[in-house]
C-alpha cells in the first residue's frame, strides 16, 4: 500500500480547550486532589483519563460534589443555578468557561433584557445549551435543533426575535435551520456565534476533503466539533470520513485501493493522538505526509481568572512556565 497523506492545518485544540487543561493542571498544583470537576473538562477520554490518574473526580451535577470541596467548572459554561448551589454548599468554584461561550450568555442575559424571545439553536445531547437557556427566562427562551423544530416554534412578538446558535455546530447545518426561521420572523436577529477554532477547522477540511479518498478525524464521539468535521468532509466530496479516537480505531481494510488520506482532529483533541496516528500511517506504507496550511490561526493564549492567578502566585507558581510545559505535552 503506498499513499500520501495530507495533515490538515489548523486542526486540534483551540484557545478554549488549551486554558481549560492548563487551568485544571494548576488547580491541581494549587489545592492537590482531589479536585472535583463539573463534566468532562473537555470531550476527550484521553485528556479525561490523564486527569483522573491526578485524582479529579469527575461528576454531572454540582450535587455530586461534596460541601466545602474545590470544582472546577468545564469549558461548555454552565447555568446560574449550579453557581447558586454551589455557594449554598460552600464549594469552591473555579470557572474554566470558554470567553467565547461566555459571549454567547452574555448575549443571552442582553436580550432577555431587551424582552426578546431568544431561539438558541444546537444539539440537545451537548452540554453547551443548557448553560446558555439558563441565563434566558423560561417564558422568552427557545431551543430548537431541526427544521421541523423551526417550523413549529411559537413566539409572541415575531418582530421581536434573535438567534444564538451552539459555538460548534457546522455552518450548513445553522443556514437550514435559520433559512426557516428568517422565512417566519422577517426582522429575525442572527448572532454570529460559531466560533473561530469550529469555523478554521472546518474550512480547512472543506477546502481539502476534495483532495482526500479517505479523511480521519481524531477526537471523542461525544465531541459535537469533531463529528461536524467528519459530517463536513463526507459534504464536501471525501470518498470516506471516519472520527476515530486513537490510532487503533483504524481499520487497516479502510486504506485498500486509497491513494490519498486527509487527516485533521477536533478542538478538543491533543497533537499526540494525531501524531500517534501519522505513526501508524507511516507504517502502514505513507509514501509521505504533508501539512497543507488552509487558514492561518494566530490567537493568544486565553487569559486565566485573576483570582487563579493571584492564588498561583501566592504559591510560587510561574504560570506562564507552567502554561508553556503542558502545550509541549500535549
Ligand atoms: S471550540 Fe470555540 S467556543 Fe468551544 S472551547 Fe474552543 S474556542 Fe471556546
Amino acid at each position: 500500500m503506498v499513499f500520501e497523506v495530507f495533515v490538515a492545518k489548523p486542526r486540534g485544540f483551540c484557545g478554549g480547550v488549551e486554558m481549560a487543561v492548563d487551568l485544571l493542571e494548576i488547580v491541581l498544583e494549587i489545592y492537590g486532589p482531589p479536585i472535583y470537576m463539573k463534566h468532562q473538562i473537555v470531550h476527550n477520554d484521553f485528556i479525561v483519563q490523564h486527569f483522573q490518574e491526578k485524582g479529579v473526580i469527575f461528576v454531572e451535577t454540582v450535587e455530586e460534589i461534596p460541601s466545602g470541596a474545590v470544582a472546577v467548572f468545564s469549558a461548555h459554561g454552565s447555568p446560574p443555578e449550579d453557581y447558586e448551589i454551589a455557594e449554598a454548599r460552600e464549594i469552591e468554584v473555579i470557572d474554566a468557561v470558554c470567553p467565547l461561550v461566555l459571549k454567547v450568555h452574555n448575549e443571552a442575559i442582553k436580550y432577555a433584557k431587551q424582552k426578546y424571545t431568544i431561539i438558541v439553536v444546537g444539539h440537545r445531547d451537548h452540554i453547551e445549551p443548557r448553560g446558555v437557556l439558563g441565563r434566558i427566562p423560561k417564558l422568552q427562551r427557545r431551543f430548537v435543533e431541526t427544521t421541523e423544530e423551526a417550523k413549529a416554534v411559537q413566539v409572541p412578538d415575531p418582530s421581536r426575535v434573535v438567534r444564538l446558535t451552539q459555538t460548534t455546530l457546522s455552518e450548513d447545518d445553522v443556514e437550514d435551520v435559520t433559512r426557516v426561521l428568517r422565512q417566519r420572523f422577517p426582522k429575525l436577529l442572527e448572532k454570529k456565534d460559531i466560533c473561530y477554532a469550529t469555523d478554521n477547522r472546518q474550512a480547512a477540511v472543506k477546502e481539502l476533503a476534495k483532495k482526500a479518498d479517505l479523511v480521519l478525524v481524531v477526537g471523542s464521539q461525544e465531541s459535537s466539533n469533531s463529528n461536524r468535521l467528519r459530517e463536513v468532509a463526507k459534504a464536501y466530496g471525501a470518498k470516506e470520513a471516519h472520527l476515530i479516537a486513537r490510532a487503533n480505531d483504524i481499520y487497516v481494510d479502510w486504506l485498500k485501493g486509497v491513494k490519498t488520506v486527509l487527516v485533521t482532529s477536533g478542538a478538543s483533541t491533543p497533537e499526540k493522538l494525531v501524531k500517534e496516528v501519522l505513526d501508524y500511517l507511516e507504517k502502514q506504507g505513507a509514501g509521505s505526509i504533508e501539512e497543507l496550511a488552509v487558514v492561518e490561526e494566530d490567537v493568544s493564549p486565553f487569559k486565566f481568572p485573576e483570582e487563579l492567578v493571584l492564588k498561583a502566585e501566592e504559591k510560587g507558581l510561574d504560570v506562564a512556565q507552567i502554561r508553556r510545559t503542558i502545550s509541549e505535552l500535549t
